[in-house]
């Protein structure tokens, strides 16, 4: 409907004082009217005489009732009769005045007016009685001519009308004061929005079906355009709670033209009252009813709209204070807190059929580094911009992390493929247009049972990071069988931090290294070993990387270094070659320990150990992943004397150059190609040859490991490789063993 057609139907009530034209309104408001008398002609006769008659523009209805049970039963089924004209002798002299006292002191009826007729003019009741029930009129019937009766009836009317709007407000403004202590004390904006339409239904009456909208960048936590928007919402409008007005259909046309135009609106049985607020912070109620939305009516709901305007001040203040710590303040989305309390009403809803989702955009903290955080801010901005699009009412769009965005919807809506779609076009960034990626973790909530918030957050992680570190798709759904693994891998963590911190179960063994032509011992690789709580060994491979993970191998590889140093120490005590050098493994995460230097620094110095007899082994893989860190603590291990290693070699994708710029000693050719040297169809000997030839053009040493067989050991010394380990000199073994086979070398 346009705009302009719809104002011509809507009577403007802010100027309460001028009533518009009542015509149409109150032919449908007719005066209602009771004759109670038994005697039928009577009530004809007053039906006659008042036939057509209007007061004050409205139409009189009659009501009949031939006796005071059928009179009391209708008055008490309607609560609007204007004015009862009663016979006082029906079935018996005083049935007339015991049915007044009825109606006013047990039906309570105040505002209906009275008018006692009688046939016999001794009847008349003391004037005590007249008073005390308050009985507008007693009348002989002969008295009662039709110009009487009507100006009898005119004023009775006219007086229950007052009565009525007397009542009517005083009874509005109760409600009004009842409610205001506990309105204004409401500090959740939904829960006063809430507690608000209540009370505004309660005050008009005739209906249960209400709005209220506020402005969205107060209350609500997503960009957008749409200025007001429903905080509140009742009866048959529930569903549009937390929806733009534009989506509401008519009542969201009203309420939007009310809050554009400040003011309040009526159309019908319709009306949007307008609570202007500080700020611009305008909102509006909305309300259907088929009360009749008379002036006085439409005042009181004004007054009670003042309150819900203080009140919502109120709420928009707390909200204002929580509003920060549940929204992020870059796209203004909800944050990782906030999206967790959605999840949490969410699942407390009971609500079937839903997923909840984390988007992690691929490479973005290269791309912000590469670009700069504006722009990486940007990016940001449009991916949120592009994500807000897809929601439907109810639908949760959260920032959860730097690049992580969180979304709660059903099933259907949040299919991985629909949202991956969403990534198919690049995004414009300034003049930068960055075709970028995504990848999903999922978790159906109809799957998880009775989760809260934290724990669904935690389990769509899993599967997060599970899709990011497979190579299979960009997305996972989160199963029973990953929390399990998780769970397991929480417990061997717990395990593995006890034996960390109170040095329970872990061990070093020894594997020698040594010269290929002589046979010669010239170091040991510390290996280390660890005996969990059922007292069998766990694998490193099992745990190093959850020693990784957990930032627990930092107190773990200075337990190893201190332990090693001490060994060599130990050894050389007890006769092995004082030339012999002991390696070491480390990790990456152990480069970024800012005390890595001091501590090796200080286990050398307890020991007297020269640097030169200790070697670092660093995967290649290790060496590749932060060239800066690595080349430069590699540089200061390299002052202080100490050797490094390429660890497993050949499995990277160490370019030359690269392997040029790094301060190292030896390259370890990967046992895989060692392996590999004598059976036919492998490609070792190659690999080996060229790891060799490639020391040799570096000035670097070389090292095979995993050498098993003489057949493997004849090869690598034909092919020149000088140094190797392996099981066919000796399996790792403990210090005392290593001692032993030691010894017996010499
Ligand atoms: P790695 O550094 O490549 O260690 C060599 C692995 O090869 C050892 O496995 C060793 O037992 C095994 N090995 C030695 N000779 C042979 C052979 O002839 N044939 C075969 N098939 N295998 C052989 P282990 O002890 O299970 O260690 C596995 C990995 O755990 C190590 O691989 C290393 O990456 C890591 N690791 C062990 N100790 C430490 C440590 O103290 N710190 C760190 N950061 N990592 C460690
Ligand atoms: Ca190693
Ligand atoms: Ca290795």
């Amino acid at each position: 409907m346009p705009a302009s057609h719809l104002n011509d139907e809507l009577n403007i009530i802010d100027d309460l004082g001028h009533e518009q034209p009542a015509a149409v309104a109150d032919e449908t408001r007719p005066w209602r009217i009771l004759v109670v008398d038994d005697d039928a002609e009577v009530h004809n006769a007053t039906a006659f005489a008042l036939q057509d008659i209007r007061i004050d523009g409205r139409p009189l209805a009659f009501i009949h009732a031939y006796s005071a049970e059928e009179a009391l039963a209708e008055i008490a089924a309607d609560e609007d009769i204007a004015v009862a004209l009663l016979d006082v002798v029906m079935e018996h002299e005083s049935a007339g005045l015991d049915l007044v006292r009825r109606v006013r002191q047990d039906l309570g009826r105040s505002a209906m007016r009275i008018i006692l007729r009688t046939g016999q003019p001794g009847y008349a009741p003391e004037m005590r009685v007249i008073r005390e029930y308050d009985i507008n009129d007693y009348k002989t019937k002969s008295e009662l001519t039709r110009v009487r009766l009507l100006t009898t009836l005119t004023t009775a009317v006219r007086s229950y009308d007052q009565l009525r709007t007397i009542m009517d407000a005083r009874r509005g403004l109760a409600l009004i004061v009842d409610t205001a202590a506990d309105l204004l004390a409401r500090r959740d904006p939904g829960d006063f929005a809430a507690a608000a339409l209540a009370g505004a239904c309660r005050l008009v009456g005739g209906g249960d079906d209400a709005l209220l909208c506020a402005h969205r960048q107060r209350f609500a936590n997503y960009p957008g355009d749409t200025p007001l928007f429903v905080i509140g919402a009742r009866g048959r409008f529930a569903g549009s709670l937390g929806q733009p007005l534009k989506d509401c259909g008519a009542p969201g046309t009203l309420a939007a033209q009310a809050g554009a135009e400040r003011r309040s609106l009526t159309d019908g049985g319709r009306a949007a009252f307008f609570i202007a607020g500080e700020n611009g912070h305008d909102a509006v109620l909305y309300l259907e009813t088929t009360a009749a939305l008379t002036p006085e009516l439409r005042q009181i709901v004004e007054v009670f709209c003042v309150n819900i305007g203080v009140g919502l001040e109120n709420a928009g203040l707390i909200a204002d204070l929580s509003f920060s710590a549940f929204t992020d303040r870059l796209t203004r989305l909800a944050n990782r807190s906030g999206f967790v309390a959605r999840l949490d009403d969410h699942m407390r809803s009971g609500t079937r059929g839903w997923t909840m989702a984390l988007l992690d955009i691929d490479h973005f903290s290269e791309l912000n580094d590469a670009l700069g955080h504006h722009k990486g801010d940007q990016l940001l901005l449009s991916v949120a911009q592009r994500l807000c699009n897809i929601l439907t009412p109810g639908m949760v769009l959260a920032r959860v992390g730097g690049d992580v965005f969180g979304l709660l919807g059903p099933d259907a809506m949040l299919d991985p493929r629909l949202l991956l779609d969403h990534f198919k076009t690049p995004f414009l960034v300034d003049e930068y247009s960055l075709p970028i990626k995504a990848t999903l973790g999922l978790t159906r909530l109809d799957e998880v049972g009775d989760s809260d918030g934290i724990d669904l957050l935690k389990a769509t992680n899993i599967a997060l990071n599970r899709a990011k570190s497979g190579d299979r798709g960009r997305w996972h759904y989160y199963t029973e069988d990953m929390a399990r693994e998780t769970r397991s891998r929480l417990d061997r963590l717990h395990d593995l931090r006890i034996a960390v911190t109170q040095q329970r179960g872990l061990e070093l063994h020894y594997q020698p290294q040594v010269e290929l032509i002589s046979g010669k011992l010239i170091g040991a690789e510390a290996l280390i070993r660890w005996r969990g709580p059922d007292g069998e060994f766990i694998r490193p491979d099992l745990f190093i990387s959850l020693a990784e993970y957990s930032g627990l191998i930092v107190d773990l590889g200075a337990w190893v270094f201190k332990t090693a140093v001490g060994q060599l120490h130990e050894w050389e005590a007890k006769g092995l070659p004082s030339d012999m050098h002991m390696a070491i493994n480390v990790s990456l995460v152990q480069f970024r320990d800012p005390l890595f230097l001091t501590r090796l620094r200080n286990a050398l110095a307890e020991t007297g150990i020269a640097p030169q007899r200790i070697e670092l082994e660093i995967t290649e893989s290790v060496a590749m992943l932060e060239a800066d860190t690595v080349i430069g603590i590699l540089s200061e291990l390299k002052e202080m004397g100490i050797q490094i290693a390429i660890d497993d070699f050949g499995t990277g994708f160490s370019s030359l150059a690269y392997l040029h710029r790094l301060p190292i000693d030896r390259l370890k050719i990967d046992r895989a190609f060692v392996r590999d040297l004598d059976s036919k169809s492998g490609s070792g000997a190659s690999i080996a040859q060229t790891v060799i030839g490639l020391g040799r053009s570096l000035g670097l040493s070389v090292i095979a490991e995993g050498v098993e067989t003489e057949a493997q050991a004849k090869l690598l010394m034909d092919l020149g490789c000088p140094l190797a380990q392996g099981f066919l000199y000796s399996r790792p073994v403990d210090a005392e063993a290593f001692l032993a086979w030691g010894r017996a070398r010499r």
